[in-house]
């Protein structure tokens, strides 16, 4: 018994390092992309672009002061406010940051903004424990992957409002990418006219364990949900905590004065969310095989 219990201890730890060594190895890749900067710009009424070139951060301004929708990466703090700042905003007047998931690339700049500009900070209720620990579930202790530790003044569930002056957004819970994950749905002019826009939380994989030890107890049937309630939505501008969600980069290029803002975009989600879930099916079948091999 003592035996078979010390092979499965070695086996966990060995999963264990491999996976920390994953962590890193993803790291690496991406880091550059994500700390690399982008142009701040006005992507559609009264929501604005202030993120990386590999990170999504937005603003949105009302008539009582300014809404931030995530920060990035903790290095990238400085660059947000730059951005914030060029667009001739004052980072003092954010009043409500809003939180798409608690992972470091979207949370690293929490705690330094919230100190600046003692803004209210409203997050999903089952991310609040992540948020106030600065850790990754199922890496606790990984500091690849931590942040600075913040206070959230306000949790949300399914159909929460949040309300800045003349602007309000919608929570969806949409758990899996992590438990608190929320999408946040608000209403924008476009000329003349209105346009359903979903900040679509996540639904990527990305360094989650789906079997064996998960990430959290439910993941896969949390993602499960959250794909068969995206479908039943049909926002017209998709944005997402990446800008490869929506392919920003290649729709600001197309964007023109007196011309349709190619944001606009109904049915994308959709299609987003269909290729989102085969990448679900494949991954979660390569972690049971290799948990199977394991064993
Ligand atoms: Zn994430």
């Amino acid at each position: 018994m003592r035996r078979i219990t010390a092979a499965l201890c070695a086996a966990a730890l060995l999963a264990a390092g491999a996976h920390a060594q994953g962590i890193k190895d993803f790291l690496t890749q991406v880091m550059g992309k994500w700390t690399a900067p982008f142009e701040p710009f006005n992507l559609i009424g009264n929501i604005y672009y202030v993120g990386t070139d590999g990170i999504a951060v937005y603003v949105i301004k009302t008539s009582e002061g300014l809404i931030l929708m995530d920060t990035a990466v903790p290095q990238s703090t400085g660059m947000i406010k730059d951005n914030i700042a060029k667009l001739g905003f004052t980072p003092g007047d954010i009043k409500v940051i809003l939180n798409s998931h608690a992972h470091f690339d979207h949370t690293g700049g929490f705690a330094e903004m919230k100190q600046e500009t003692g803004a209210q900070l409203v997050a999903g209720e089952r991310d609040k424990p992540l948020l106030e620990g600065g850790y990754y579930p199922g890496d606790e202790k990984d500091a690849d992957v931590s942040f600075e530790p913040v206070k959230v003044d306000r949790t949300v569930k399914e159909g929460d409002k949040v309300t800045l002056g003349d602007t309000t957004l919608l929570a969806h819970e949409m758990p899996g990418h992590t438990p608190g994950c929320t999408s946040w749905e608000m209403t924008v002019k476009d000329g003349k006219e209105d346009r359903d826009v979903l900040f679509f939380c996540s639904g990527t994989v990305a360094l989650n364990r789906l079997v064996g030890q998960p990430t959290y107890p439910g993941i896969v049937e949390d993602y499960r949900s959250t794909y068969v309630k995206a479908k039943a939505m049909h926002p017209d501008v998709l944005l997402g905590p990446h800008p490869e969600v929506y392919g920003m980069q290649a729709k600001r290029a197309q964007m023109k004065d007196g011309a349709p803002n190619p944001f606009v975009k109904p049915g994308e989600l959709a299609t987003y969310v269909a290729g989102l879930e085969q990448d679900f099916d494949k991954q979660l079948a390569k972690q049971t095989a290799a948990l199977q091999k394991a064993n």
